[in-house]
């Protein structure tokens, strides 16, 4: 028994042509199944009508289609959309799905839970539960095309629950089946990993051909400052990154959350131009989601706009991100507080049962 979408597009197609030889099944069997996976997407084999009803049996017995299943989706007033999937072994992940004129842009996770603890975060402050696998990363694409064909995202993004970085094998693989021709079809151009800078996956990261995008987490323009945010520091320090990605072909583009009183002063943005201008890099500036720290205050808005100028006026590209969904609280990497509070509701009623 195999989960054919745990495996590449490649391997799929090797495992289903060794097993429809041994059947005798003809060759052309091989190309009507693949694109059941992830082109035109079914969610039993039971749906693929075009197929003998014994060979979708045992398609069924030796590769089943392991499935998210969908237990809440959310849709806020600015069309962001945010589903919470259940893995089948008690744990829950969230994508978020954020239309924007033509494009729509998918949110994925690549754990549960993060072991990195960033104190602005929700998810970091979750704790780490566990890896996704790759059929799970790939999956949230999946289920979302499932549940309509329309929606299928033209980007995606590695922003939300859990450092793609610290799952490196699975992420690779879910590399694959977003770009491959035979998976998604997704270009490389369009999916954007976000890391806090792990340095020897980024070196596996830099290492594939395709031109995925590469956003860096920095947050404080020099490492005291990025430690206090961000305990990572300590082990992948601020030097060791920067010089990681001057070594990155690509163009980057460099992530910071602005956080009143802390992070946001003029002077730290002139810090911050001093790392961005010789790379080239676009600057992200993301207002602070108060869901992921209740003791920190977002920077007022007259404050964000004076440090996107400052960083502009260093000739430095600057983009001051809407906050979006957030009445769902939506936001890339803040998908964890409502669950938390379902969890705890949940928790409550078991107890309030038990008593
Ligand atoms: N672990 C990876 C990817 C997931 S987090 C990383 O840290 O890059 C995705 C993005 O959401 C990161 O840039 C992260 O800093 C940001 N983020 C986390 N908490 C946030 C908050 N409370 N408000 C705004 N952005 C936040
Ligand atoms: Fe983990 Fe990213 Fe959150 Fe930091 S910001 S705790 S690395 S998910």
């Amino acid at each position: 028994m195999t989960d054919p979408l745990n495996l590449t597009p490649g391997d799929a197609r090797d495992a289903l042509a060794a097993w429809l030889a041994a059947r005798g099944e003809p060759a052309y069997r091989t190309r009507q199944i693949l694109p059941r996976l992830w082109i035109r997407p079914v969610g039993s084999w039971d749906q693929t009508t075009e197929l003998p009803a014994a060979l979708r049996r045992d398609l069924e017995v030796s590769f089943p289609l392991r499935r998210l299943t969908l237990t809440a989706r959310q849709v806020s007033a600015d069309g962001t959309e945010k589903y919470l999937w259940d893995l089948g072994d008690g744990e829950a992940i969230e994508s978020v799905l954020i239309p924007e004129g033509k494009r729509r842009t998918l949110c994925i996770s690549s754990q549960v839970g993060c072991a990195l603890g960033c104190v602005f975060c929700a998810t970091g402050r979750m704790g780490f539960r566990r890896n996704l696998t790759a059929a799970e990363i790939a999956g949230q694409v999946r289920e979302v095309v499932l549940l309509d064909p329309a929606l299928m995202p033209t980007n995606v993004v590695f922003m939300g629950m859990g450092e793609p970085l610290l799952n490196w094998d699975a992420v690779d693989s879910a590399l694959t089946i977003l770009n491959n021709s035979d998976g998604f079809g997704i270009g490389a151009r369009h999916i954007t990993v976000s890391t806090v800078g792990i340095l020897p996956a980024l070196a596996k990261l830099a290492g594939r051909p395709e031109q995925f995008r590469l956003a860096v987490s920095l947050h404080a323009p020099t490492p005291d400052q990025r430690h206090a945010l961000m305990p990572i520091e300590k082990k992948y320090p601020l030097p060791q990154v920067m010089g990681a990605l001057k070594q990155f072909r690509r163009r980057v583009t460099l992530e910071y959350v602005l956080i009143g009183g802390t992070n946001d002063g003029l002077e730290h943005a002139d810090r911050l131009a001093e790392l961005a201008r010789p790379l080239g890099a676009l600057v992200n500036l993301l207002p602070l989601h108060p869901g992921g720290a209740p003791d920190l205050t977002p920077s007022p808005r007259t404050q964000m706009l004076a440090f996107e100028r400052r960083l502009k006026r260093h000739g430095v590209e600057a983009v001051l991100r809407r906050s979006r969904g957030l009445d769902i609280s939506a936001a890339c990497g803040q998908l964890r507080v409502e669950l938390e509070a379902r969890r705890r509701k949940v928790h409550s009623q078991e107890h309030a049962g038990v008593e």
